[in-house]
């Protein structure tokens, strides 16, 4: 996005402000449709814990992807944005038979993680169609919060009980219509993919009346110049090749899922905020910003990096600067940066601020949260309007004796 653009928004909507720009989520999608373009029956489930805006999931409906959702609400605001739900896979973990059943009733493809509800369900539920979710126990990532398919991971039913899962499959006659896995974010090479992609096409192998294999997500996006990212038209060309082999030796068209958030998301965000103040130490200058990690918390719980820029004075000399928040414990966006010279009343960008930023976001130290703009055709459309003090007391209740 330009500098110019951006300031022009800053300044008309205010900051802190999310801006979206969705020529970036179409040159993504786009790029991982021709990365597989080899593949006969291939789908994109956005996941839309990355970015749920209603608008968004607009947009990305019109580019013709599903959905991937993680809650019932999530369920709902897919259907809000008008997705059939038979285009809604829902892959929670941990969540209770009720929450499945009533997912399910809806015509919404359930995706199960264990075998407990596994068996509960398909003893009440044999004619529904079900995905399971199993955990090839391959590790990906490099922040174990973010690693989910490792041996230790709460994620999906261990490859090594697929006999348990064919026991309750037979005993309950449900149908198993896919297999899917979700090895986590930010997977460094494609070889670590394709190992646990191979995990995945055995275990389909035993399943006789397969739909679809969903290979979820984990596509890492470069942060900065030079960053790695998953190699995708690589990638793309050896799985397109090993899935169409396997849907052969299968006997039967399969269609190929990916769900992904980050990647179709993430470089499309920018996010900014106004310097407040600029602070000397004995060992630092701070430049503190109106803003958060209650508004962007990724690098204080992931320890992610987020190129920081000061687009106020693009050509101003380069100092190093510690860019904190305003909240009142360590709230660090970055230490230590090489950003051109900053001025109280600047305002800074934040990028890669589409995934996971606002979807995060709270109202701690009762702070509103930010607005939300969204770019098309370079338009700008704002899509979450600042809150107000109501939005911060509107459910709490006042007790009578505490007048
Ligand atoms: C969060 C999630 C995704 C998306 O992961 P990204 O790293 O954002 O692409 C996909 N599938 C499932 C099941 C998820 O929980």
């Amino acid at each position: 996005m330009k500098r110019d653009t951006l300031l022009h928004l800053a300044k008309k909507h205010g900051s802190p402000l999310y801006v979206y720009d969705t020529d970036k989520i179409a040159s993504q999608y786009k790029r991982l449709t021709d990365a597989f373009s080899a593949v006969d029956s291939l789908k994109i489930n956005y996941a839309v814990k990355a970015l749920s805006n209603i608008n968004i999931l607009k947009f990305i409906k019109n580019l013709g992807a599903g959905l991937d959702t993680v809650s019932f609400q999530e369920v709902q605001l897919g259907l809000a944005a008008g997705y059939s739900p038979e285009s809604i896979f829902f892959t929670p973990n941990g969540v209770s038979l009720e929450e499945i059943e009533e997912v399910a009733k809806l015509g919404v493809q359930i995706n199960i993680d264990n075998l407990s509800i596994l068996e509960l369900f398909g003893q009440k539920h044999p004619e529904t169609p079900v995905c399971i979710r199993i955990n090839p126990h391959v590790m990906g990532g490099g922040n174990h919060k973010i690693s989910v398919g490792h041996i230790d991971s709460k994620f999906g039913i261990s490859i090594y009980q697929t006999p348990h899962i064919l026991r309750v499959v037979e005993n309950t006659g449900m149908r198993i219509s896919g297999i899917h896995m979700h090895t986590g974010s930010d997977i460094l090479d494609i070889d670590t993919f394709l190992r646990a992609s191979e995990i995945l096409l055995d275990t389909a192998k035993q399943f006789d009346n397969l739909d679809f294999i969903d290979f979820g997500s984990g596509f890492k996006v470069p942060y900065k110049e030079g960053d790695i990212e998953t190699n995708v038209e690589e990638f793309g060309k050896k799985l397109s090749k090993r899935f169409n082999d396997f849907s052969k030796e299968y006997g039967k068209k399969l269609t190929l899922l990916f769900e992904p958030g980050k990647f179709l998301v993430s470089e499309s965000g920018s996010f900014l905020a106004k310097v407040n103040v600029i602070k000397q130490t004995t060992s630092t200058v701070f430049a503190g910003v109106d803003s958060g990690f209650n508004h962007l918390g990724r690098p204080m719980m992931y320890n992610s990096y987020h190129h920081i820029e000061n687009i106020s004075n693009p050509k101003g000399r380069e100092r190093f600067y510690t860019v904190v928040g305003y909240i009142c414990e360590t709230d660090t966006f970055g230490a230590n940066r090489r950003i051109n010279e900053i001025t109280e009343g600047d305002i800074l960008c934040f990028k890669n601020a589409g995934a996971y930023c606002f979807t995060m976001a709270s109202n701690y130290n009762s702070r509103y949260k930010p607005a939300e703009v969204m770019l098309i055709n370079g338009k700008d459309y704002l899509i979450t309007k600042r809150e107000n003090f109501d939005d911060i007391i509107k459910n709490q209740i006042m007790i009578k004796e505490l007048s």
